[in-house]
C-alpha cells in the first residue's frame, strides 16, 4: 500500500522519520511549498497544492493510495477539511495526527481568542509593543491597528505589510526560554501574540512570557472535521498504519 502523508510539521517529520525505516510501508510526504527551503526530508516528497477536494481525489486514486495521514498544522484547516472530504469519496482510510494544544498553567496571563480578528481587537486602542508570532500570511489583519509597535518573527520574508512601526526578524524554531525572556526584555515587549500551534519547539516564548508576567493573547485551533481519528505523536500514527496495512476494518 501506499501511503500519503500532508505535512509540514515537527509530527510529520518524525513519522516520516518512522516510515524511512519500514519498506513494507511506502510513504509520499506531501509539502504545500510555503517554505522556501524546507528541511530535507527521509521520504520521497513531492511539493504544491493537489487543486482542492476533486485534485485530491484524483491524486488518491492516479497513485493508489491505500492511506492518509493528515499531520498538517492545527491551522492548516483548508487542507484538514480537503482531506477528509476527498477520502470520504475515495473510500480511502484517513488517520489526523495532531499535537496536544498549549493550556494555561498558574501564573499565565493568556487572553483567548477565537481568530485573529480577535487578536487585532484585543490588543486594545492604547498603542502598546507586541511581539507577534502568527506567520507572515496572517500580519494583513494586524493592518487594522497601526498604532501598536510590531516585533514580527517569521521564518521566510514577510514582504509588504502596511504597518508603519514593524520590526521583523527571522528565526526558524526551535527557541529556548533564555533567548526568548533576553528577546522580549530587550525589545520591551508588553503583550505576545500566538496562535495555539501546541509545538514544543516554540513553546519557550509561553514560559518566557509567564516569568516576565507578560499577557498573551492565544488565537484558538480552527475547528477540525468530524469524524476523523485523531491521535497525537507518530508512533501512534504508526501503529495505525500498521493496523491499516493488516487489512483492520
Ligand atoms: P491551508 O490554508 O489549510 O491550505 C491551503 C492550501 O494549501 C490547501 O487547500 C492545499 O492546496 C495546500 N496545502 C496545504 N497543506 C498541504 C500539504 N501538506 N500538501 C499539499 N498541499 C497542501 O494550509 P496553510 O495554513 O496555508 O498551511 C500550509 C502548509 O504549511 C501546511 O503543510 C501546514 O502544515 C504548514 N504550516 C502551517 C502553519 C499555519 O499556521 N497555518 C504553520 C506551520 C506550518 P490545494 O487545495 O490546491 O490542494
Amino acid at each position: 500500500m501506499t501511503i500519503l502523508l500532508l505535512g509540514g510539521t515537527t509530527e510529520a517529520t518524525g513519522l516520516a522519520h518512522l516510515l524511512a525505516g519500514r519498506p513494507d510501508l511506502p510513504a509520499i510526504l506531501s509539502l504545500a511549498g510555503r517554505t522556501s527551503a524546507p528541511r530535507a526530508a527521509p521520504l520521497p516528497t513531492r511539493i504544491g497544492g493537489f487543486g482542492g477536494v476533486e485534485g485530491l481525489v484524483a491524486h488518491l486514486r492516479s497513485e493508489g493510495i491505500r492511506a492518509v495521514v493528515d499531520a498538517t498544522h492545527p491551522f492548516a484547516a483548508r487542507m484538514s477539511r480537503n482531506a477528509a472530504e476527498a477520502c470520504r469519496i475515495a473510500g480511502v482510510p484517513l488517520l489526523a495526527l495532531v499535537r496536544p494544544e498549549w493550556t494555561p498553567g498558574p501564573g499565565d496571563r493568556w487572553t483567548t481568542v477565537a481568530d485573529m480578528a480577535g487578536a487585532v481587537a484585543a490588543l486594545g486602542e492604547a498603542p502598546r509593543r507586541v511581539f507577534l508570532t502568527v506567520g507572515r500570511l496572517e500580519l494583513a489583519g494586524f493592518e487594522a491597528a497601526p498604532q501598536h509597535a510590531y516585533l514580527v518573527r517569521t521564518i521566510d520574508p514577510i514582504g509588504e505589510v502596511a504597518l508603519p512601526n514593524l520590526v521583523e526578524i527571522r528565526h526558524r524554531p526551535p527557541f529556548d526560554d533564555a533567548a526568548e525572556r533576553a528577546l522580549m526584555e530587550t525589545e520591551r515587549i508588553d503583550v505576545l501574540v500566538t496562535k495555539n500551534s501546541g509545538a514544543a519547539a516554540t513553546r519557550p516564548k509561553l514560559d518566557a512570557a509567564r516569568t516576565l508576567g507578560l499577557p498573551v493573547i492565544v488565537v484558538d485551533r480552527p475547528p477540525r472535521p468530524e469524524g476523523v481519528q485523531a491521535v497525537a505523536t507518530p508512533e501512534q500514527a504508526l501503529e495505525w498504519l500498521e493496523w491499516v496495512h493488516a487489512g483492520a476494518p
